[in-house]
């Protein structure tokens, strides 16, 4: 076994190119030991639920991503609610808003948004945030119906505000390939001021592959550059940032 192991918070292993058993082999040769599959519709949702059941350490999130908040009818909310109570599920996602694509209408997502926060809180389930160019929304309906929950801002994109925000209120932040850009210079700020015990690390792959990587698909393998990144900027270790935000990541997903 590998000495430092990492969780990965956030990848969409149904939509890997390559053939899953080698993406989670290489994923383990380099320390990356548990990974959540996230679910955007009910179609990505089952698969990745056969996924978690096919493999050790692989766990899923469920729910309707912003994209497809038009899909998600009373019927889907039924199949989600089905889905939530299996025992490798361990959270609801990604849920949430962007009005950068608006691939649903706002009043849409927002509903849907709503609906799914509702279910996770019903179930107790942790949930994870899309948050693209949709920041005050976000942080309106967060702050009516998620306080006190908890909660993970994906690929976090705001600004420092919005950081010491979350963090008062205990959210979490999920740090991916983003971070390891030459043009990251708010978030890279964000990792600087806010605590190691709010960090999660995440690919998002086969999306925002980390430099130097650009351009070829991601994986869950290159966790450990996005931790080094990280590393870097709080001038700690990486042993020390793979520890805490493994320890993050059993907590907020009840991970044993
Ligand atoms: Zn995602």
């Amino acid at each position: 076994m590998h000495i430092i192991q990492f969780v990965e918070t956030h990848a969409h292993l149904d939509m890997m190119k390559r053939e899953l058993k080698e993406v989670i082999v290489d994923a383990r040769q380099k320390g990356v030991d548990k990974i959540i599959t996230i679910g955007v519709d009910i179609e990505s949702c089952k698969k990745n639920i056969s996924i978690a059941e096919r493999f050790d350490n692989i766990y899923t999130a469920i729910g309707f991503h912003p994209h497809d908040s038009k899909k998600m009818k009373e019927e889907e909310i039924l199949l989600l609610e089905e889905m939530v109570a299996h025992p490798k599920n361990v959270a609801i996602g990604e849920i949430g808003l962007d009005f950068y694509y608006n691939h649903s209408a706002p009043q849409v997502q927002k509903k849907a948004f709503r609906r799914q926060i509702d279910l996770a809180n019903k179930y107790n389930l942790p949930i994870i945030i899309h948050d693209r160019d949709a920041h005050e929304d976000t942080i309106k309906i967060l702050a009516e119906k998620a306080r006190g929950r908890r909660v993970v801002l994906h690929c976090f994109s705001g600004d420092i505000n919005m950081a010491k925000w979350c963090v008062e209120e205990g959210f979490y932040f999920g740090i991916g390939g983003v971070v390891t850009f030459k043009n990251a210079h708010t978030l890279s700020k964000v990792v600087q001021e806010i605590p190691l015990k709010s960090i999660l690390l995440e690919t998002d792959a086969p999306f925002l592959t980390p430099h130097p990587y650009r351009g070829k698909p991601n994986e869950p393998k290159y966790i450990p550059i996005i931790a080094e990144k990280i590393a870097q900027i709080k001038g700690k270790s990486v042993r020390e940032i793979a520890q805490i935000t493994t320890e993050n990541a059993h907590q907020v997903f009840g991970l044993s």
